[in-house]
């Protein structure tokens, strides 16, 4: 038998190239290159879509999220 899959907590966050040149939804003075890759978080809720992010910002947010998710982890 194998073993149960664990849930996923990270059910919004992905890395995608971009496919055209986008801007930072952080900054916009932050331009994506077509073919960089591109941080996506996708809206809470019903209505959808998604936000995209440069490799700067996106690593800014995983960091945050890092530090959130030790204290979480501190308080189990
Ligand atoms: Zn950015």
């Amino acid at each position: 038998m194998s073993p149960r899959r664990r849930r996923s907590l990270l059910l919004r966050i992905e890395v995608r190239e971009a496919g055209r040149q986008a801007q930072c939804r952080h900054d916009r003075s932050h331009l994506i290159a077509k073919g960089e890759a591109r941080f996506i978080v996708r809206n809470p809720g019903p209505a959808g879509g998604e936000k995209g992010y440069c490799a700067e910002c996106g690593a800014a947010m995983v960091e945050l999220a890092r530090q959130v998710l030790d204290e979480i982890e501190r308080q189990l």
